[in-house]
């Protein structure tokens, strides 16, 4: 490397420290960091591989911000404040431009977000990028997967199947055409993490988890996780006006149910809880009830009150 390790993490990744929390952050041979009492920590990490999670040549601001926002959804999906996360990067070689837009991402999302980067490790080899974040949360009101009962609405917030389409527009554009200026590439390359909302679900959702990899298998794992099905009505999906622009009706709800890195919350209501949802996310990101939760298992999808089969729905698409 042309800068070497040492030069490279003091100029990059080593940022004065906002939080009190962080007793000791980069530089020593581990961070020491001060739970509250009463809270417990949340964990969660996530590796992104050039040419599988990212495309090369991606801009590296975008890689930043998704290596770090993928991991906060993990953490919004638990009910949990974000307080720090490690880096550990691996690079072909310093390569300066690509390091300043790649830290210029991470951290403006972590400023915005409140996280403190305290750590992480730095090597030579393929580009791969793993983030550990760490969250907090009363032990008592994180949000789990195994918390859904029949009779509950399920809900999500945003709109779903924009961060799929902006891939589908990537690759069909060659890397340059108009489309790199999309509303939906930039869903895909710049996710926001649904952390308010996270947090605002934490004494309202019976079962929470965030959407990567697709509303239907998402869910499906949800209800696998709490021993129940659920109900999806096909005409209340929450599509974005890009969306719909763009593509054709059949391909956008076929993004919206299969296609993955919207990075929304899908969760669960119970009847009792629904006033309070109201009352609780007045102002925030908008939510949508797709559907209800069913005794049984599996995820059925209806259109107009009728059965559609997933792979009419094109769900299979996805599979794999
Ligand atoms: P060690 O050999 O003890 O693992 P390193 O030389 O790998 O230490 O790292 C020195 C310090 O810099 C440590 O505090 C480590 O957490 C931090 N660090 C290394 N790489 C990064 C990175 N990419 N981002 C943030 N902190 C880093
Ligand atoms: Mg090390």
């Amino acid at each position: 490397m042309a800068l070497g390790e040492f030069e490279l993490i003091a100029k990059y990744f080593s940022r004065p420290v906002a939080r009190r929390d962080v007793l000791l952050g980069v530089g020593d041979d581990a961070a020491l960091l001060e739970v509250p009492a009463g809270q417990v920590l949340v964990a969660a990490t996530d590796t992104l591989v050039e040419g599988r999670h990212f495309l090369p040549g991606a801009p590296p601001e975008s890689v930043g911000h998704q290596a770090l926002a993928v991991n906060l959804s993990d953490l919004a999906a638990m009910g949990a404040a974000p307080a720090w996360a490690l880096l550990s990067l691996s690079l072909p070689s310093s390569e300066p431009a690509w390091l300043e837009g790649f830290a210029r991402g991470l951290h403006a999302l972590a400023e915005r977000t409140g996280v403190a980067l305290v750590g992480g490790d730095t090597v030579r080899g393929p580009r791969v990028i793993t983030m550990q974040v760490l969250g907090l949360v009363p032990a008592a009101l994180a949000l789990r997967r195994a918390g859904a009962r029949p009779g509950d609405g399920v809900y999500v917030s945003g709109t779903l199947g924009d961060a799929a389409a902006g891939l589908e527009l990537l690759r069909g554009a060659g890397g340059g055409a108009s489309d790199a200026d999309s509303p939906l590439v930039r869903r895909y390359q710049f996710a926001e993490p649904r952390l308010e909302l996270g947090i605002a679900l934490r004494a309202i959702a019976g079962a929470a988890m965030d959407v990567s990899d697709g509303l239907l298998g998402d869910l499906g794992k949800l209800c696998a996780a709490s021993g129940v099905g659920a109900l999806v009505q096909l005409e209340r999906l929450p599509l974005s006006a890009a969306l719909v622009a763009r593509f054709d009706a059949a391909t956008a709800e076929r993004l919206a149910l299969g296609g993955g890195d919207d990075y929304e919350l899908v969760f669960t209501v119970p009847p009792s809880a629904r006033r309070r949802l109201e009352t609780a996310l007045a102002d925030g990101v908008s939510i949508t009830r797709i559907g209800e939760i069913v005794s049984g298992n599996g995820v059925r999808c209806l259109r107009d009150g009728r059965p559609v089969d997933a792979e009419i729905a094109g769900y299979d698409h996805f599979a794999g």
